[in-house]
């Protein structure tokens, strides 16, 4: 007679391909010896995830969704350091990249420009789910006191820490934000912390503006319209602005912003666009205006300072809305809608994500 399988079951939402996400229930598997389990707790739903799930970003058939997560470690693997390594019951969030370790990239120090990347929530699987397993190494304690939902906007964060990098924002000097979703703002608040001063974000949306200033823009103005838009260029006595950013990641956004940077000026591409989106650029503009065009990809080494500045963003400011793991097609939406500023799916409950457990 088979002996019955005793393993622990648990439910993970799973894409099969564009527009086809299933929830699914199996048995958990055995940890290798230097990985955690954690059980999600607020898992975020950005841009990212609408992409995957469009099928205008490629990902892993079969793949359990979520990147941006928060969880609490219920298992640890054998090999593990017990004064390094994550232990159960610590809040973690995940830094959700495998990188090959062996490519020119990795060997030069630029990991995240690996030839061999993949990503967790992408390739592989995500914390959309009751369980999730990862390498230790990915999993960064955060104080117990932190709010879930909070916890999981690392993620988020650690790419906007990446980003004021590239840019290298100057105390002082100004900053404009062309696009103000979550990211946007968060990239206004580090933009405060470092003396950036005025702060100018810019988006389409009312919503979003409001955000923007609550979470430290001076100035918020809808970039259609040219009387706003040159109110935003006298505050800086009409010069233009040293640091602009698109992070909406579209051809005609990354043009604005390179017409709005005054010479000598930064302009960082942050913003996923789609690859079929081109620009027109004006080599001219780029010589004689001695402009600098940089791009910014995920989190290198920035995780750890996310979790550290964390409590001092006001993440809190952003409105919020959790929908259960059956619930994704309803956080989907709410995503789509932007009515509220960050929607997650909590695995364990909206309770769960809402309040620091101890
Ligand atoms: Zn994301
Ligand atoms: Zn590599």
């Amino acid at each position: 007679m088979p002996t019955p399988d005793t393993r622990v079951r648990s439910r993970s939402l799973r894409f099969h391909g564009p527009g086809d996400i299933r929830l699914d229930e199996a048995a958990e598997r055995a940890l290798a010896p230097d990985e955690v389990r954690l059980r999600p707790l607020a898992v975020g739903v950005c841009g990212t995830d609408a992409h995957i799930v469009a099928g205008s970003f490629p990902a892993e058939p079969g793949v359990v969704l979520g990147h941006e997560v928060c969880g609490r470690v219920v298992e640890v693997g054998a090999g593990l350091d017990e004064a390094n390594a994550p232990r159960v019951g610590d809040l973690v969030t995940v830094e959700p990249h495998r990188y090959c370790t062996a490519c020119t990239w990795c060997r030069a120090g630029q990991e995240h420009l690996c030839a061999g990347k993949r990503g967790y929530g992408v390739h592989l699987d995500g914390g959309m789910a009751e369980s999730m397993v990862v390498p230790a190494r990915i999993a960064y304690v955060l104080p117990p006191d932190t709010v879930p939902w909070v916890g999981a906007l690392c993620e988020p964060v650690a790419c906007c820490i990446h980003a004021v990098d590239r840019l290298g924002i100057v105390a002082g000097e100004a900053l404009l934000v062309l696009g103000s979703g979550p990211a946007g703002a968060v990239l206004a608040a580090l933009g405060r912390l470092l003396g950036a001063t005025p702060i100018v974000a810019a988006d389409t949306r009312e919503g979003r503006r409001d955000l923007a200033l609550r979470m430290g823009a001076d100035v918020a103005i809808d970039p259609r319209d040219p009387d706003q838009v040159r109110a935003a260029v006298d505050l800086t006595g009409g010069e233009g602005y040293p640091a602009v950013v698109d992070a909406v990641g579209s051809s005609a956004v990354l043009e604005q912003a390179i017409t709005l940077a005054r010479r000598g000026g930064r302009v960082l591409e942050f913003g996923v666009a789609s690859p079929h989106d081109v620009a027109a650029v004006r080599p001219h503009d780029l010589f004689s205006r001695e402009l600098t065009l940089l791009g910014s990809v995920i989190n290198p080494w920035t995780h750890q300072r996310a979790v550290a500045l964390l409590p001092r963003l006001g993440l809190d400011r952003l409105s919020t809305a959790f929908h259960g793991l059956h619930e994704f097609d309803e956080a989907l939406a709410a995503q789509r809608r932007g009515d509220v500023d960050k929607v997650f799916v909590a695995p364990a409950g909206a309770a769960a994500a809402r309040e620091p457990a101890r």
